[in-house]
């Protein structure tokens, strides 16, 4: 049975970020868990760009020597912009090797409540004892699969985050049903690696996301965007300023945070899709109405009565936060997590109302606004938890090096693109 203060699950953008600030707390025993960048590596398609700018692709770190930037200078291979997937990729994993080197790459299948804080078990059996849990653990668990393919197999209609190489579908007929970034770079992808491809949404129209500072403004249009975008690149002009500050967010009434996240995370298709798709057929504003499979293929069925019997149904559905669906979680600590509509209410240092129990990532969107569902997010979340780590523990056991806290405020620790 090993001991630790603070055990850490998940190693992705959260989990290695959270890990790297709260080593700055002298004394502090921190255990981290998880496969080092994963989810980037299975679960996104090879090809992928990254949507988040330069800036906003920055995983934080408490020295600001983890960037992009120390890694293409240390790589010596320039990352080309928008940053391709497989460089991300590495770079996460260079980060890893600097702040967690020593990490526990085992799967922990259950955190249950224990005198002494938490008791996690590990998959091969091992136990750690640990007083606090941070769950970085990512949205993999939350896949959003419509109902009305639940009769047809994932042979015939998948999920975006099935795939890592879309070039199976080669000369297939595939259906993307979606508008955000993921089914629309999909689409993308699927159209270069010669599928025959149709795009189905629900929305009206693609929202374009044109780029916060773009390169070919003049001098005065730069400044004006500068003052409505802020560097963390979340959210339409002006409301970009407020959700990148969850301080002055979290005190608004819910009904305003509502509307802002709403306004900033619907789906949304990066600007330098549109030529891609230009010669991808779009249905818009359409649903589907049922899906069954014929023989090797599926037949789908629109509200406006069209039908299409295709090879395959690629799902852009998304993600929907649930924790109770992070199944290392025993059932009696979840049910004793306030929460609302599957997200934990959280409370200053990532807390949930379970004492020593934090989450990081995208369940922390609901209390800590749209941020948290993008790797930017890490500059706010890491900083708060140290903070509030640090003074829990600072009874005179451990020492943080002041230079660490910096502020919370993730504006204040980001410079724009340029
Ligand atoms: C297609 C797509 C494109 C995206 N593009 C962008 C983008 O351009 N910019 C951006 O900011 N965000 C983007 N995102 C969002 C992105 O997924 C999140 O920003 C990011 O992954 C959040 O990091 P994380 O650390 O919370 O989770 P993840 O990166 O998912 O990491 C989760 C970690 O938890 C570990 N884990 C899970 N369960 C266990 C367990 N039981 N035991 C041990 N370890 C466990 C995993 O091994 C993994 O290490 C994109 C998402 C998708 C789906």
């Amino acid at each position: 049975m090993t001991k630790c203060d603070i055990a850490i699950i998940g190693a992705g953008p959260y989990g290695l970020s959270v890990t790297a600030h709260l080593r700055t707390i002298k004394g502090l025993e921190v255990c981290t868990f998880g496969e080092p960048m994963c989810f980037w590596q299975r679960n996104m398609p090879t090809g992928m760009l990254l949507r988040s700018g330069w800036v906003a692709s920055q995983i934080a770190d408490p020295n600001q020597s983890l960037t992009l930037e120390t890694f293409q200078t240390t790589s010596r291979n320039p990352i080309s912009r928008p940053v391709p997937l497989d460089r991300f990729i590495q770079y996460g994993l260079w980060y890893q090797r600097q702040a967690a080197p020593d990490l526990d790459q085992r799967k922990i299948v259950r955190v249950e409540s224990h005198q002494k804080g938490f008791r996690l078990i590990l998959g091969d059996g091992e136990t750690v004892i640990s007083r606090r849990v941070v769950v970085a653990a990512g949205i993999g668990s939350f896949v959003r699969r419509p109902p009305e393919f639940a009769d047809v197999p994932p042979s015939l209609a998948s999920h975006t985050s099935e795939h890592r190489e879309l070039r199976q579908f080669a000369g297939k007929q595939v259906l993307v049903i979606g508008s955000g970034q993921s089914a629309l770079e999909s689409a993308a992808l699927l159209h270069e690696g010669g599928a025959k491809v149709e795009i189905v949404a629900r929305a009206g129209r693609i929202r374009w996301l044109g780029g916060s500072v773009s390169s070919t403004l003049n001098h005065g249009s730069r400044l004006l965007s500068r003052l409505l975008y802020a560097p963390t690149d979340v959210g339409p002009a002006g409301i970009s300023q407020l959700v990148a500050r969850p301080d002055l967010l979290r005190p608004l009434p819910r009904s305003i945070q509502n509307w802002l996240r709403h306004r900033s995370i619907r789906p949304a298709g990066a600007h330098w899709l549109i030529g891609r798709l230009q010669n991808v057929p779009t249905n818009l504003g359409r649903s589907i109405v049922s899906a069954a499979p014929v023989g090797e293929r599926v037949k789908v069925s629109l509200d406006d009565g069209s039908k299409r019997t295709i090879d395959h149904v690629l799902l852009g559905t998304g993600y929907r936060v649930d924790i109770s669906k992070y199944d290392f979680l025993a059932p009696e600590l979840t049910k004793a997590i306030n929460r609302f509509h599957g997200y934990p209410r959280l409370q200053a240092g990532f807390e949930s109302s379970v004492p020593g129990l934090h989450f990081v990532g995208a369940p922390a969107l609901w209390s800590f606004g749209p941020l948290m569902q993008f790797v930017v997010g890490t500059h706010y979340a890491s900083r708060s938890l140290l903070r509030h780590i640090s003074r829990k523990t600072a009874s005179g056991r451990v020492r943080v090096a002041e230079s660490s806290l910096g502020s919370d405020d993730s504006v204040l620790a980001l410079k724009h693109d340029n």
